[in-house]
């Protein structure tokens, strides 16, 4: 027997309306592309979205076609992102920051009918020009006046298409499964891979980021998604955004640490979510105000792990960090740290020894951690394998890549993590399956490695890879930077790390870089390290 509730299909446009609906007034700020602050309200976002919708099928767009965006966090993208999923269109998120060879694989992978591109991309695409078959338009992502000289004069100009369209648009009905957004993961090995959101999954997710078990949101709430629109979603901000009323801070193309302090401090900003990259950034221009952004209350880090003194430094400023765990495939929250009742009494170093874990699955997603057969392992803090997930909003396939290993057939997305769980439920990323090290039989955690690195005041950011060796398969090598105007030398990292890690996983050698290497989504390539260091032994 069935339920006897209204079967309403969970669509995107749905959160949109909600918004200009309920939370009409609610602003939304940019800092634009151009240069001045922009303000306007979820009514008037909504209103531009449907000129935008128009706009779209005017230029014959069609359900199901893929719209890509190559573009910051800001209004328009934000009007994009619910124009083009709202009337059935999929919205391609594309990161570029890729390779663009990478970027004309995956458009036309993607098959790719039209782009709409920020100024600031509008080379990369004109370079790609007559390697993008399947594109029929390019819309540049500003206002008559910004148009620069020299654009093809096929190129369209985004304020001109809104400018003739009336704000009328119905948004249609259709299957709550339909394909909403595409979003190409680098992975690791080959090409990138598209993870392919449904409608169904990304609503169901936002409601699962709103809740206060997760980032909180709401309309006491002012968020600065520095995490970009270009990888998974913006983490699903936007749309968790617009059912809740959040207001939005967008930070446009300016992301370095004085730039986001000012923003925040200028604009209220309560509460911020970006990788730990960024946050350095955030951090040295707090130490250099001596203080935090005015009303700034908590980070979400995740991406790559939270070190403890990356949240301690946070808490010093009186800034909460809420530590979270998620991939493209994964929407991305699949768990947050938060302190359970009874673990907020633990002292110091207990306290922390939690909060650096990546926390409890949120409801919604399931996982369990398995050994190379398969077999499920306890969940006793200890045993370590491979994080396997599923739940709603996890991938079941990659897009047009029908045979793929990482899926099961009960539904599983084996996500080459490496992670404990322990009784408690808290589950700490030890690595990426790639990353262990694995030394005189033993695995030595890159991640443990590093975190006990950038705990010494003198070293800014760390990278631990293998480095083969003979006698004993694999030991680690660390790479640092050093924190700015220190000097930090080998023997005081190693007496440091000594203070910290067993003796043998102390690394073989410490080398000292300028920077590390970062790839599309702000964090460290250990591929290139190990091109570059980890030649093979003899
Ligand atoms: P992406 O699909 O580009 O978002 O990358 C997902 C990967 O980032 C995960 O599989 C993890 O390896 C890593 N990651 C994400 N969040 C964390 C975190 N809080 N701690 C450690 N690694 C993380």
């Amino acid at each position: 027997m069935f339920g006897l509730m209204n079967d309403a299909p969970l669509l995107i446009a749905d959160t949109l309306v909600h918004a200009a609906r309920a939370h009409a007034d609610q602003e939304i700020v940019t800092q634009t592309v151009e240069g001045p602050i922009h303000r306007y309200t979820w009514s008037d976002c909504h209103h531009r979205a449907q000129q935008l919708a128009r706009a779209l099928a005017d230029l014959g767009l069609g359900f199901g076609d893929r719209v890509a965006t190559i573009a910051w966090n800001t209004h328009r993208h934000l009007e994009t992102y619910f124009a083009t999923s709202g009337s059935g269109l999929v919205c391609h998120t594309i990161n570029p920051r890729l390779h663009p060879e990478q970027v004309a694989y995956i458009v036309g992978h993607a098959e790719d009918r039209a782009i709409l591109v920020d100024l600031t991309m509008l080379p990369l695409v004109q370079a790609l020009a007559g390697k993008l078959p399947s594109v029929r338009h390019v819309v540049v992502m500003t206002d008559r006046a910004h148009m620069p000289d020299g654009v093809p004069a096929e190129f369209l100009c985004y304020e001109d298409l809104l400018a003739a369209q009336p704000a009328d648009y119905d948004w249609p009905r259709f299957d709550e499964r339909t394909a909403s957004s595409l979003c190409y993961t680098s992975g690791t090995t080959g090409n990138p891979k598209g993870v392919l959101y449904s409608h169904r999954s990304t609503v169901l997710h936002s409601f699962a980021i709103a809740l206060p078990g997760a980032f909180a949101l709401g309309e006491r709430v002012s968020l600065l998604p520095v995490v970009p629109m270009f990888h998974v979603n913006a983490w699903g901000t936007p749309y968790a955004a617009a059912i809740t009323g959040t207001r939005l801070v967008m930070p446009g193309p300016r992301l370095d640490g004085d730039s986001l302090f000012k923003l925040m401090d200028s604009d209220g900003v309560t509460k911020s979510a970006g990788v730990p990259t960024v946050w350095l950034g955030l951090l040295q221009a707090m130490k250099m105000a001596g203080r935090a952004p005015a009303a700034l209350e908590q980070v979400v880090i995740g991406g790559s792990a939270a070190s403890r003194t990356m949240i301690e430094a946070f808490e010093g400023f009186g800034v909460d960090v809420l530590h979270a765990w998620g991939m493209t495939e994964t929407s991305p929250l699949g768990t947050a740290c938060m302190l359970k009742p009874g673990r907020e009494a633990d002292d110091k170093d207990a306290r922390y020894a939690t909060l650096v874990k990546q926390g409890r699955t949120v409801f919604g997603v399931q996982s369990k951690i398995v050994d190379p057969d398969g077999a499920a392992l306890p969940h006793d803090g200890k045993a370590h394998g491979e994080v396997k997930v599923r739940g709603p909003w996890i991938a079941s396939g990659y897009y047009r890549q029908p045979d793929d290993s990482a899926f099961d057939a009960d539904g599983w997305f084996a996500t080459a993590d490496v992670a404990t769980i322990d009784p408690d439920g808290y589950m700490q990323i030890v690595d990426r399956t790639k990353d262990l090290i694995k030394s005189g039989g033993e695995w030595i955690s890159s991640i443990d490695l590093e975190n006990a690195a950038v705990a010494h005041a003198d070293i800014a950011q760390a990278a631990v890879i293998g480095i083969p060796d003979e006698r004993w398969g694999e030991r680690p090598l660390l790479i640092a930077v050093a924190a700015e105007g220190a000097d930090p030398t080998r023997e005081a990292v190693l007496v440091h790390l000594a203070d910290h890690v067993a003796k043998w996983w102390l690394p073989e050698e410490v080398i000292f870089v300028d920077q590390l290497p970062l790839g599309a989504t702000g964090k460290v390539q250990k591929t290139k390290l190990r091109e570059q260091y980890a030649r093979p032994a003899g």
